[in-house]
């Protein structure tokens, strides 16, 4: 099997709890001696094993191997990406059978994190698993007092529009949002406002 550890718990000494999401499942399993195993850390991908154990409520995780990303070794690509995918253990982990949308979606992040900057990436993904979820606002109608918003916008956490005057929060232009949900993309956001957006997202899924 293959998927992505989106968190790891130290127990005893070396051991760990990891969980991992697969395709269709969140699987949370145990390592011996983890801390001896480079193989284990948050965001990595991983081809394993699990054996069930009699002794034990959850699985043994073994035969691990890592699945390396190209970009790997960019120590700013894999601080971006580890403080986004554990975003998803609080997220999912109350989830059983998971889609198989959240595993193809770090799957495609990865893929555009070879070229685009990270920050980029990561929120243009996390938009469309707001739309996959249904979360995605484009109603336009403000959080706070449920009035229509025209024209100065303003986002807070899970990116919920809001007029900018209700939130005092940073203002974006409405055409600049409205392109950021229909098309996933932050083609018109300047460095500083994607950093602005990455701090909301930092908030949770
Ligand atoms: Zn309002």
């Amino acid at each position: 099997m293959q998927g992505y550890i989106i968190d790891v718990k130290n127990v005893r000494d070396d051991d760990l709890i990891v969980t991992i999401l697969e395709e269709n499942n969140l699987f949370t399993a145990y390592r011996f001696y983890g801390a001896r195993h480079s193989t284990i850390n948050v965001g990595y991908k991983i081809d394993f094993e699990l054996e069930s154990n009699l002794k034990s409520s959850i699985p043994r995780l073994k035969d691990v191997i890592q699945l390396g990303f190209e970009w790997i070794l960019d120590r700013e690509k894999l601080y971006c990406w580890q403080r986004y995918i554990k975003l998803f253990y609080p997220h999912l982990k109350e989830v059983e059978e998971l889609e198989s949308f959240y595993f193809q979606s770090l799957d495609d992040t990865v893929h555009k994190m070879i070229k685009q900057n990270p920050k980029r990436a990561i929120i243009e993904s996390y938009i469309q698993l707001l739309e996959h979820e249904g979360r995605l606002h484009k109603e336009y109608e403000c959080l706070l007092c449920e009035q229509k918003i025209h024209n100065k916008i303003s986002l807070v956490r899970s990116f919920l529009p809001t007029h900018a005057k209700c939130s005092y929060s940073k203002t974006f232009e409405f055409n600049q949002i409205k392109e950021l949900f229909d098309e996933a993309s932050l083609l018109k956001f300047e460095d500083e406002e994607v950093e602005y957006l990455w701090n909301i997202l930092l908030q949770g899924l």
